[in-house]
């Protein structure tokens, strides 16, 4: 008989690298819809194995109103899915899960970012400690789904994001801005 090391109750929690989609993960191309667009930043791979090297558990969490607006369905967004992870498979790369909001604003959607509903989900399905994760975005909502579930936010800046980062530092000063996401190595905690 095996002891039952999935036990959570004397576990130690997952530590977990939650990525945004768009602008970090895969280049920012507005309602994305095919594998063909996709395109992997330059050291994402490298960045994102050292973490997961580490011990964290890499997820994405991305808003794709482009379903609820009838841009693409929901089957595009996993083809999209499949070429991202086959991509970063070949780096090394697994990413545990992909969380998607599928809904626009006007739907009133309870997982929509900034609600810090996917992370909470997430948290509970592979027993993630919220406190000793970080959140990697580049928008506001990203940011503010960190901070509103308790996780560390980081907040990419990119030329398409200087006013967001403007607003940002005024709301939330200690943010932690990176220009460069290999700038996030040195907070990965052993
Ligand atoms: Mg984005
Ligand atoms: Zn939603």
């Amino acid at each position: 008989m095996y002891l039952d090391n999935k036990n959570e109750e004397f576990a130690e929690p997952n530590k977990a690298l939650f990525l945004d989609r768009d602008g970090v993960l895969i280049d920012y191309i507005p309602y994305l819809s095919h594998p063909h667009q996709v395109n992997i930043p330059l050291n994402a791979g490298k960045v994102f194995r050292k973490w997961q090297d580490s011990g964290y558990l890499l997820i994405v969490i991305t808003n794709q109103s482009g379903i609820a607006r009838g841009y693409f369905t929901a089957n595009d967004v996993e083809e999209v899915h499949a070429k991202i992870r086959q991509e970063y498979k070949k780096i090394g790369v697994y990413f545990e899960d992909i969380f998607i909001c599928p809904h626009q604003p006007s739907d009133n959607c309870q997982c929509r970012k900034p609600s810090p509903y996917m992370l909470r989900q997430a948290s509970e399905q592979y027993f993630i400690e919220l406190s000793h994760s970080y959140f990697i975005g580049d928008a506001i909502s990203d940011v503010e789904c960190a901070i509103n579930a308790g996780c560390n936010p980081i907040f990419l800046l990119t030329n398409r994001t200087l006013v967001d980062a403007k607003n940002l530092a005024q709301k939330y000063p200690s943010v932690y801005m990176i220009k460069e996401l290999s700038e996030t190595i040195k907070l990965i905690e052993c």
